[in-house]
């Protein structure tokens, strides 16, 4: 059973296999137009402050951005509380 919640305005929730998870999204490298070399930039690619990421060449993949907008379900990890 998947139940889609609104705990607040902001941010999306969704129950899935029992736990609570947070749509997280992102802005990441294109891995199909930038080429790194143990995540090194060794071939020079420009870096992106804004999205904090490196944009590569442009593919298709990415429309020509040589960045994509990535979304995860995160499930929230509630702190344990110890006394
Ligand atoms: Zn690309």
């Amino acid at each position: 059973m998947i139940e889609t919640a609104k705990l607040d305005g902001r941010r999306n929730y969704k129950v899935i296999d029992g736990r609570l998870c947070e749509l997280v999204s992102f802005t990441n490298t294109c891995s199909g137009c930038c080429e790194l070399s143990d995540g090194h930039n060794i071939y020079g690619y420009p870096y992106d402050e804004k999205a904090g990421c490196i944009i590569g060449s442009g593919c298709e993949e990415c429309g020509y951005t040589g960045k994509r907008r990535q979304t995860y379900w995160i499930p929230i990890l509630f702190k344990k509380v110890r006394s």
